[in-house]
């Protein structure tokens, strides 16, 4: 029987383990080995590894991990859990009983349906400008919105250029974005968005119905969704996209705790390796004083 199992070996599973690991907890860590930001060739915002590769940033960590006898960290995708103490996790080789379970499996990004766009994803297409935005500085930057509500993330993204296209691609501004807009001095084009010219992973241009527009960087919010895991238990959730935790961290599944992307709408690696370390803490506190307590 395993302390914890944690779902998930990215930055936020990572820095759970490693919380795990130095209060001489037993865990194990199941990893699938999809970085959400694989496409990506460095992270940036990371303090003291801002720029690293993402596989290295992992690398480090399991590094790190290795010299705590506690810790087990598996390359295996977790297949279901059952939702009762003990939590028996399955993958397609193994099953696992542990007293509680840390989901950490992050959120699956579905892409806008472009011609090029899986080429650019995470290299000149991008989602997130304090991931990216420094790169991008003084470009010529366009953002392609899904809806009105995400229409002011332009007002966001001038702040580091102020050269902006808004492809506003059928989603409606009404009077006040456009004046805000042309207060800031943001371009709107209406035309239908119909692909992208690239070069390799190197965004030209837009293309629109009857020409395209030049462009060195597309800002995009892909669809966000919980990975099957996680859909499969039933959740309470947040919003649309994002777990419910209490302030433990722990879900509406009494037992089964979670941290990182999947229950928040504000994603960075630091922040979710923050988040991971903050949920070991308090699932550890809860953990050993209950075993404290049962010893009675
Ligand atoms: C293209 C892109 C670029 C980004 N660039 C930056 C950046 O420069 N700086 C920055 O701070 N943030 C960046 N981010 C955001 C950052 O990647 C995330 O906020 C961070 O990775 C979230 O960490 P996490 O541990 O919650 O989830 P993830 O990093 O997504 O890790 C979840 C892990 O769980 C695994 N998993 C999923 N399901 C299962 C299962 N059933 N069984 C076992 N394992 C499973 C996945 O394979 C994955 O390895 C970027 C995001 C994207 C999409």
């Amino acid at each position: 029987m395993r302390d914890v199992v944690i779902v998930g070996g990215g930055p936020a599973g990572l820095a759970a383990a490693l919380v795990f690991g130095r209060s001489r907890k037993r865990v194990t860590l199941f990893d699938a080995g999809e970085a959400r930001n694989a496409a990506s060739e460095h992270v940036h915002g990371f303090l003291s590894r801002d720029g690293v590769k993402p596989s290295e940033l992992r690398a480090i960590a399991r590094a790190e991990l290795a010299r705590y006898s506690g810790v087990e960290v598996r390359d295996a995708r977790v297949l279901s859990i059952e939702k009762r103490e003990p939590f028996v996790v399955h993958t397609d080789r193994e099953k696992v009983e542990a007293r509680r379970v840390l989901l950490c499996v992050g959120l699956l990004d579905e892409l806008p349906q472009l011609a090029g766009m899986t080429a650019c994803w995470g290299k000149s297409v991008l989602h997130c400008p304090y991931c990216h935005g420094w790169e991008c500085r003084e470009k010529h930057l366009g953002f392609l919105p899904r809806t009105e509500t995400e229409l002011d993330f332009a007002l966001l993204l001038r702040g580091w250029t102020d050269r902006l296209t808004v492809f506003s691609n059928g989603v409606k501004l009404d009077a006040e974005m456009k004046a805000d807009f042309e207060t800031a001095k943001i371009r709107v084009d209406e035309r239908r968005v119909v692909g992208l010219r690239s070069e390799g992973c190197d965004l030209r241009a837009v293309q629109v119905e009857g020409g395209e527009v030049a462009i060195d960087n597309l800002f995009v919010h892909p669809v966000q969704r919980q990975t099957p895991v996680v859909a499969a238990l039933g959740l309470r959730m947040l919003d649309e996209n994002s777990v419910w935790v209490d302030e433990h961290g722990e879900t509406s599944a009494p037992g089964i705790y979670a941290a990182g992307d999947l229950t928040t709408p504000i994603h960075g690696a630091l922040l979710a390796a923050a988040a991971g370390a903050a949920a070991a803490y308090k699932l550890n506190t809860a953990l050993t004083k209950s075993s404290m307590r049962e010893k009675r």
